[in-house]
């Protein structure tokens, strides 16, 4: 990985000594830690919960002129779930709570039913389907949100003396002692460490939120295969349903004049409630997609002294297996909990992304196995019982969640 711009009077950094508290349950740093965090973004705004929680003094710099809530839903799992529950966002109520994913193949055959009620109840926290707008609000509810300072787009950032510095496109700096880029997929601070750029993987979704009452008022989620594309019908709360469509992708890809046309001649016959959903959107519903699937290669280190990545910016994954929101949430867990209970804020944030990197890479390996398939090549996979199904994806949930630090913090 490149070095990062230093300040030229600088060399290494030498780390920042924290103690434990032996009073707390969390052992916090004496000194609280000045946090930049660049990107109001579920990553961003989850980790800066949690430090500020911990006693640190932490600002958050987003470059749009207000939080961004737009967007369609995001899948909670367990693992994301328990993390909200620790930082003391109240999801009561949000979105729409899943007990079932059905798997079928476009000649409607079933796959799988996945029992997502008993996942649930094995990893004890609910599977939810949010609106990210709602997600936000949830996280945002209680925040001092003079933290969170918007229309601040941040283009470099530095080692100095005492720590870290983030510049900004208006010429104005601000110092603290560690920067985590939460920048999304096209992250600046990424950038400035010289790891890879995202890839694409050959495929896009159409995808959005729409009020169909008739199809979303359910707690079953259902998931469609053929073999050139896929789709995804998943409630998401009250009368609303996100709605996806996978299709291939390439970058000489030309929009139609009429993607709906394009979208019917796909799917259409594929279900009844897929004919429901594409007799309803229009080209409108269609205007901000597609959406590009892109992957990043995870670097050995996403950070180098003062500095770390976290969520998307880290590791940008094609929404496959839906946890690109958990990971994010995953990184703050972990990263609040390295930052508490470490010596050396460098070794700390090493550790962090060291800890974050294996799981993640399981995660991002997964979600670069093809969906689609024919109807012949499913066969296998619908001899497989539910039961088992259920068993494996608990057990990958499992596997990916941190099991023993998301027990180890006390509910905020
Ligand atoms: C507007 C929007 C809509 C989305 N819609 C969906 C969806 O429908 N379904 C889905 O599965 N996922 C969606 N996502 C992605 C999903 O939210 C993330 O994959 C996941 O939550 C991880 O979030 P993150 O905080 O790491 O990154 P992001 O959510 O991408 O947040 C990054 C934030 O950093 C800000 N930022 C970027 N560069 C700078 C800079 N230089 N200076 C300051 N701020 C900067 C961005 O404006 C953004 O607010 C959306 C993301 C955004 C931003």
């Amino acid at each position: 990985m490149a070095n990062l711009l230093r300040d030229k009077s600088t060399g290494m950094h030498p780390g920042r000594r924290l103690s434990k508290s032996k009073a707390s349950r969390v052992a916090r740093p004496v000194t609280p830690l000045r946090v930049l965090v660049i990107g109001a973004g579920v990553g961003g705004i989850a980790v800066a919960r949690g430090l500020l929680q911990d006693g640190h003094d932490v600002t958050v710099f987003e470059r749009m002129p207000e939080v961004r809530t737009g967007g369609g839903a995001v899948t909670i799992w367990s693992n994301g779930a328990t993390v909200l529950r620790q930082l003391g966002v109240d999801m009561d109520g949000a979105g729409e709570q899943l007990s079932t994913v059905r798997v079928v193949t476009s000649g409607g055959r079933p796959i799988a039913t996945i029992d997502v009620t008993a996942i649930s109840a094995t990893l004890g926290a609910p599977t939810r389907m949010v609106p990210r707008r709602v997600l936000l609000e949830r996280l945002l509810a209680g925040f001092p949100t003079d933290r969170i300072q918007c229309g601040s787009p941040a283009v470099r950032v530095l080692e100095t003396p005492e720590g870290a510095r983030v510049e900004f496109a208006d010429g104005s700096a601000v110092d603290g002692d560690l920067v985590i880029g939460a920048d999304g997929r096209h992250s600046m601070v990424r950038e400035m460490f010289g790891a890879q750029a995202a890839e694409p993987t050959g495929w896009c979704s159409w995808q959005g939120l729409i009020s169909l009452p008739e199809v979303a008022d359910n707690h079953d989620a259902t998931i469609i295969i053929g073999e050139h594309g896929n789709l995804g019908l998943w409630p998401a709360g009250g009368s609303q349903l996100q709605w996806w469509f996978d299709l291939p992708w390439s970058t000489d890809f030309v929009r139609p004049d009429r993607p709906i046309e394009m979208v019917r001649a796909q799917f259409s016959g594929w279900s009844e409630a897929t004919d429901r959903v594409l007799a309803t959107l229009t080209d409108a519903d269609l205007d901000l997609s597609p959406f590009p699937h892109y992957r990043h290669p995870i670097p050995r280190e996403w950070g180098q002294g003062p500095f770390t990545l976290l969520g998307d910016a880290a590791h940008t994954i094609p929404p496959t297996l839906a946890q690109g929101t958990n990971q994010a949430l995953l990184d703050a867990m972990i990263l609040r909990r390295a930052l508490t209970s470490a010596e050396d804020l460098s070794r700390a944030l090493r550790g962090y992304e060291k800890m974050r990197r294996r799981k993640v890479a399981i995660v991002s390996w997964l979600t670069s196995l093809q969906v689609s398939h024919a109807e012949s090549a499913l066969r296998p996979a619908a001899l497989i019982p539910d039961r088992f199904m259920t068993w494996i994806l608990a057990t990958f949930l499992r596997a990916i969640s941190h099991r023993d630090h998301l027990a180890g913090f006390a509910p905020a």
